[in-house]
């Protein structure tokens, strides 16, 4: 190489070396999150991955205990400054009213939602009682409806867009044994996410789905009547359950919290400024093989 350009290259590798070493800016800085279902598995692995990027958190749930349990992990890695809690039942429309007067309080407005507070609960349908599917229903649909409609009318006000997260669910798309009310409800949440999607554009409010398949690790779903309705159905427990689902997908690996996290990192970010009412499904490939 001529000395020159020798020099240019040794000096633009230098520079390079130290834009490397710098802190890079928080890609979430001075946003709000309010994560629903923030006392679970999905919940807490999303406000830490938000977190991490800078933005102010609040955790919302019915579990009062395990909500603090969240809060307080993650106020000590992150501040107790940044990551608030607000007891919500998302079926509630007074409650969520008031927690989103709670978030104004506290942090001012919100640009980022994640709505994620459900329950797995389901059965044949000869055996899924108008109670069962009503359970499913007013949880899954009829929460994601609430919170996101306050969403939109915060948002709106603010006047600089938004970004609403679904975490709904590949049985959204595909259907799995004896879980018929599930798996409606969380239809429902996919449709709601492309209407709002069409609605909130000129508003510059994003609305994308997340479906992740079954995520046992550090989900109080799969420690109960789910795990149980799941393990009769596939005759086997949750080790069977997991090993299942990891031989079914395509990459052969389970899905954990954090991956959904990170797939509703991208929907919150600046990264999928050009993508709504669309949908990640973080399943290993799963929904679209034949594999079982
Ligand atoms: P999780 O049970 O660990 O967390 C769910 C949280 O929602 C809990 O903390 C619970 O207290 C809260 N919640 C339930 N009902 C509520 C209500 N009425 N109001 C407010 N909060 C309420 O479960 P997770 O695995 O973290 O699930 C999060 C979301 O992901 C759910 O919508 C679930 O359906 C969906 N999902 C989970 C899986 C999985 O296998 N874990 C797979 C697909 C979709």
């Amino acid at each position: 190489l001529p000395e020159q350009e020798a020099f240019d290259i040794e000096y633009w590798l230098l520079e390079e070396a130290k834009l490397q070493r710098m802190p890079k800016p928080k890609s979430l800085a001075g946003r709000v999150a309010l994560v629903t279902g923030g006392a679970g598995g999905i919940g807490a692995a999303t406000a830490q991955r938000y977190l991490t990027e800078g933005a102010c958190v609040m955790l919302a749930d019915i579990d009062t205990e395990a909500l603090a349990r969240s809060r307080d992990q993650l106020a000590g890695a992150f501040g107790a400054d940044m990551v608030r809690t607000v007891e919500m039942n998302v079926t509630e429309e007074e409650a969520v009213a008031a927690a989103y007067a709670k978030i104004a309080l506290e942090f001012g407005g919100v640009d980022i939602l994640v709505s994620n507070a459900g329950i797995a609960s389901s059965a044949p349908i000869e055996d899924t009682t108008l109670a069962l599917w009503n359970k499913n229903m007013s949880i899954l649909s009829t929460g994601y409806f609430l919170v996101s409609r306050e969403a939109f009318k915060v948002m709106r006000a603010q006047g600089i867009g938004g970004s609403i997260i679904f975490v709904a669910s590949k049985n959204g798309l595909a259907a799995s044994p004896n879980a018929s009310a599930y798996c409606t409800a969380k239809a429902s949440e996919i449709h709601l996410a492309r209407c709002l999607a069409l609605e909130g554009a000129e508003a510059g409010i994003r609305v994308n789905v997340v479906n992740p398949d079954a995520v046992l690790r550090g989900s109080k779903i799969w420690s109960g009547e789910w795990l149980d309705q799941r393990a009769s159905t596939y005759g086997t427990d949750k080790d069977g359950l997991e090993e299942m689902y990891r031989q079914r997908s395509m990459l052969k690996r389970n899905v954990l919290p954090e991956d959904i996290a990170e797939a509703a990192y991208f929907f919150a970010s600046e990264h999928s400024a050009k993508s709504t009412g669309n949908i990640i499904n973080v399943d290993a490939g799963n929904v679209q093989a034949f594999t079982r």
